[in-house]
């Protein structure tokens, strides 16, 4: 529920909506309503939140005495300090300090100021692993079908330079992106060049499984600073029953890689990302005790794509989301036990959304914001020359789904895939704060949009959130880590921790 403070005068009284004086402040408690949401947090506590994330947690029933001025400005002194300093009530029917929550919401936004950054380049199809969740890769050797053309990547490249972001990422995935890596070698040396001319800064990704990694790869990102981000399902029996390999040594791969990168780039330039598949939700501990034994200092857990390729395989990658939190909150509880010990170590998915929650800065994570991410922070140019509004809408295409899809290398403008009539179809269902649903909801500030995910799961862009795994998701994890925070000032501390390194 939102409640507003209704400005217009003499409005007609109707069914809907009370009179215009229910809202105005009398003259015994003297406070008007701001916006804000509110939600339950279990049955001693609610949650109230206002425009730009700030929120006050408070025993069960204060919000219906808010709303129904019972809240006195004698008796309930802190509390009532506390809503005027938050800009959940005001003494005045428009609060003197307005212009400061503009600014905050303005900076709370900004990850929109300059545009796309994220540019991926599906640099080819072709892989050596036959991983089970995989949406997208083929295994084969035939270069000219699935290997990106050099026309293709120079125009790509040509549309990064055009973006109003001075700082653009370039990243290189597959398929196996270093199946490719005379592309890759081509990509970076041309995307340099241009970067000198057009004054931008370029950091590279490698999206790898480094099965093929060797030491002329690792001289080469040395030399080019490249970052290199792999994956890292576990422990060795859980990583190599997902990642399927011709002499089931993925997992082996990726750990000497690991530490080869670490060697040769430095701790900081490799990170790895976990998919959970069906088999990972049983042994949430032993993987998060994984990512620890091997020196990571965080951990991403997130769960599979529910469309798709992935799905195509029922019984190993599709399951329910409660399955998914139970899992979650149990490896969450295992990070947080380490922390107890003295230990840094984050949940990369957690420290997103507690960003949101315990700073006034930008967050822009692509499958977690409002606006969503698609074509505002990141775009894929596919290996055939397609252009896709992100990674997922990709691998949806892959499933001969082509609703994402926004044009292609060969005859596309900058303005035809930016600012095209599909770009406009799309932005209606791209904001959280205009989505029924969310409209309303208390963690609107601390979640996003996915209309990819929507549209693969509820045949709708819009979605609807009752039955939204999405919204599912998200709605407990936010709950969940509140709970925590309020639970125990020590994970407030360390959650506080998890925001500032
Ligand atoms: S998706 Fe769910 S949790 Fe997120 S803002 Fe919408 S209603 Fe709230």
């Amino acid at each position: 529920m939102i409640a507003l403070d209704i400005i217009k005068p003499n409005a007609r009284a109707s069914r809907k909506f009370k009179e215009l004086e229910f809202y105005d402040a009398n003259p015994d408690d003297k406070y008007y309503l701001l916006p804000f949401r509110f939600i339950r947090l279990n049955q001693e506590k609610e949650i109230i939140v206002n425009e730009v994330g700030d929120f006050l947690v408070v025993p069960t029933g204060t919000v219906e005495k808010i709303v129904s001025r019972r809240i006195s400005k004698l008796t309930d002194e802190e509390l009532y300090g506390d809503l005027i300093s938050g800009f959940f009530i005001s003494e005045e029917r428009i609060p003197a300090l307005l212009e400061v929550l503009a600014t905050r919401y303005r900076t709370k936004k900004s990850f929109l100021d300059n545009f796309t950054s994220l540019h991926i380049f599906v640099i080819t199809l072709r892989c050596e692993h036959t991983c089970h969740y995989c949406q997208v890769s083929r295994v084969s050797e035939d270069k000219n079908t699935f290997d990106m053309k050099k026309h293709h990547i120079d125009k790509g490249i040509e549309l990064m330079m055009q973006s109003p972001n001075p700082n653009v990422t370039m990243e290189f995935q597959g398929g196996e992106a270093l199946l490719a890596f005379d592309q890759i070698i081509y990509a970076v040396q041309k995307a340099k060049e241009e970067a000198l001319h057009y004054d931008k800064k370029v950091t590279f990704v490698i999206c790898t499984n480094l099965a093929p990694l060797n030491e002329s790869i690792l001289s080469f990102c040395r030399e080019n600073n490249i970052l290199i981000s792999t994956s890292l399902d576990g422990p060795e029996n859980i990583h190599n029953q997902n990642r399927h390999k011709k002499g089931k040594d993925s997992y082996q791969l990726a750990v000497q890689g690991i530490s080869k990168c670490r060697e040769f780039l430095g701790n900081d330039r490799v990170s790895a990302l976990l998919t959970t598949s069906t088999l990972s939700l049983d042994y949430p501990t032993e993987i998060v005790d994984e990512y620890f034994s091997l020196n990571f200092n965080s951990i991403f857990l997130r769960p599979i794509s529910p469309f798709g390729f992935a799905v195509r395989n029922e019984k190993k990658n599709k399951y329910d989301t409660n399955r998914f939190l139970e899992f979650y909150k149990i490896a969450l509880n295992r990070i947080i036990d380490y922390n107890l010990q003295g230990y840094f170590f984050r949940e990369d998915y957690a420290t997103i959304i507690l960003r949101k929650i315990l700073t006034p800065f930008p967050v822009g994570y692509v499958d977690l914001q409002s606006p969503a991410g698609m074509i505002n922070n990141v775009i894929v140019f596919n290996y055939d020359g397609k252009i896709y509004a992100s990674d997922e809408a990709r691998m949806l295409a892959e499933m001969k789904d082509t609703t994402f899809l926004l044009g292609d290398l060969d005859t596309s403008t900058y303005q035809d895939i930016f600012y095209g009539e599909k770009v406009f179809q799309l932005a209606e269902s791209w904001t959280n704060e205009s989505l029924p649903g969310c409209s309303e909801c208390a963690f609107q500030a601390y979640c996003g949009t996915d209309p990819v995910l929507n549209h693969a799961t509820q045949g709708d862009i819009f979605g609807y959130r009752p039955t939204s795994v999405f919204c599912q998701k998200n709605m407990e994890i936010i709950r969940y880590l509140f709970e925590l925070m309020d639970s125990d000032k020590r994970i407030f501390k360390i959650f506080n921790s998890w925001v500032r390194n």
